[in-house]
C-alpha cells in the first residue's frame, strides 16, 4: 500500500496533476502523511524557496451584514460587542504595520455596509503611497466594487470558497450562493487580482471526497493564494456541538496544494496554530507554507475579532509577536522574504 502512495506522490510531484479519486485515496492516508509532508516541503523550496513573506494584518470592522454558521461574527451572534476603525484609524495603523517592516498589508473586515467602495477606495489610495502591496479581505462584492478598488491600487484579495460543494455550502452560509461565491472569484481573477481562496476543513457532513474537489477548483480557478484551516467550533454559533476539524488531515491538505499547485503562496494560517498552539505553525511551514499574516490590530480591538475562538497570540502586541515569528523562521533554517512576497503563480500567468 505504502509503495502505492509513493507513486502517487511521485506523480503529483512531476505532472502537478493528480485525479479526483487519486486525491480522495491521499486525503484519507493518515499512514502517508510523513511522505506527503517531506515532498511538499521538497516542492515548496523548489518552487518558492526558503523565504517566509509575512503580512501586516489589520482587522478593522468586526461588523457583518452575513450569517455563516461557523462564523462568531455572524449577524445573528447579538453577545459580540460590534466595532468598525474610522478610514483614517485604518490608514495609520498601516503606516504602522509599513515602519514595522511590512511590506504588505491585508486589510479583513465582515461585510460592512459602512465601508462603501469610495470609502475604501481612499483608504487604499493613502496605504499604497507608502509602497506596499494591499490585499483585501472584505467579501462578497459586485464585479464594479471589485474594479474601483483595483483601480484604487488593491493588489490581492482574498475570498474563501470554503467549500465547493453545493449542497453543505448552502447549509453553511444562509442566504448565498455557491454560484455568487464563485462569480466574484473569477471576477477578481479578470480584473487582475491576485487571487486568494481555500476552504474550512472539517467541517460538518464534509468528506475527503468534498475536499478533492475543492483541490481541483483551485487548480481551475488558478489561485495565486490558498488559505486552509481546520474547522473550529464556536459557541455564539449554531455549529457549537459540532466536532472540529482536524489537524492531521489539514495538513495532508495544505501538503497535497503544495504539490498540486507548487507556485501558489500557502500561508500557515492561524486556525492550524489554534489547533496545535506550540507547533501548528511550525508543522504548516514544514508542510508546503511560505506565508505567515501576523496581527498588526491593537491589543484591545483583537479579541473583538472572533472568527472562531481561542486565537493565539490576542494578548501579544504586535512586535513581540513578529519577532517571535522572525526567531522561529531563522530556527527551521528559512529566511524572512524582503519583497512583498508577489505570488509566483501570479508572475508566471502575467508572463504568458
Ligand atoms: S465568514 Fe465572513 S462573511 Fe461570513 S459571517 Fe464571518 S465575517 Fe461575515
Amino acid at each position: 500500500m505504502k509503495q502505492t502512495y509513493q507513486e502517487l506522490i511521485t506523480k503529483a510531484v512531476n505532472t502537478q496533476q493528480l485525479t479526483y479519486e487519486e486525491i480522495t485515496m491521499l486525503l484519507g492516508a493518515g499512514d502517508a502523511q510523513q511522505m506527503l509532508v517531506r515532498a511538499a516541503d521538497e516542492v515548496r523550496r523548489k518552487a518558492v524557496g526558503d523565504d517566509v513573506h509575512l503580512r501586516g494584518l489589520i482587522e478593522f470592522s468586526n461588523r457583518c451584514r452575513q450569517n455563516c454558521c461557523y462564523c462568531g461574527l455572524r449577524r445573528d451572534n447579538r453577545g459580540l460587542e460590534r466595532y468598525y476603525l474610522k478610514e483614517d484609524d485604518v490608514i495609520d495603523l498601516a503606516q504602522e504595520a509599513v515602519r514595522c517592516g511590512y511590506r504588505t498589508v491585508v486589510l479583513q473586515s465582515g461585510e460592512d455596509a459602512y465601508f462603501t467602495a469610495d470609502r475604501m477606495a481612499y483608504i487604499i489610495r493613502k496605504i499604497k503611497e507608502n509602497d506596499v502591496a494591499v490585499t483585501l479581505s472584505i467579501g462578497e462584492k459586485s464585479r464594479e466594487e471589485y474594479r474601483t478598488y483595483r483601480e484604487a491600487g488593491a493588489n490581492r484579495y482574498l475570498l474563501r470558497i470554503e467549500t465547493t460543494n453545493e449542497k453543505l455550502y448552502a447549509k453553511m452560509h444562509p442566504g448565498q450562493e455557491l454560484a455568487n461565491r464563485k462569480r466574484c472569484l473569477y471576477d477578481l481573477k479578470e480584473l487582475g487580482y491576485e487571487v486568494g481562496t481555500g476552504s474550512l476543513i472539517g467541517l460538518p457532513t464534509q468528506t475527503d471526497e468534498m475536499i478533492a474537489k475543492d483541490i481541483l477548483f483551485f487548480k481551475e480557478l488558478g489561485a495565486d493564494m490558498i488559505g486552509l484551516g481546520p474547522f473550529i467550533p464556536h459557541d455564539d454559533t449554531p455549529l457549537r456541538a459540532e466536532a472540529g476539524g482536524d489537524f492531521d488531515k489539514s495538513l495532508r491538505v495544505l501538503a497535497l496544494v503544495r504539490l498540486l499547485l507548487p507556485y501558489t503562496n500557502i500561508p500557515a494560517t492561524t486556525a492550524m496554530e489554534t489547533l496545535r498552539p506550540k507547533e501548528g505553525r511550525r508543522l504548516a511551514l514544514g508542510a508546503g507554507a511560505n506565508v505567515v499574516m501576523l496581527n498588526v490590530t491593537s491589543r484591545d480591538r483583537r479579541g473583538l475579532y472572533q472568527l472562531y475562538p481561542g486565537k493565539p497570540r490576542a494578548k501579544d502586541e504586535p512586535m513581540e509577536d513578529r519577532l517571535r515569528l522572525e526567531e522561529e523562521i531563522r530556527a527551521m533554517g528559512r529566511t524572512i522574504g524582503m519583497t512583498q512576497g508577489v505570488s509566483k503563480a501570479w508572475q508566471q500567468e502575467i508572463n504568458e
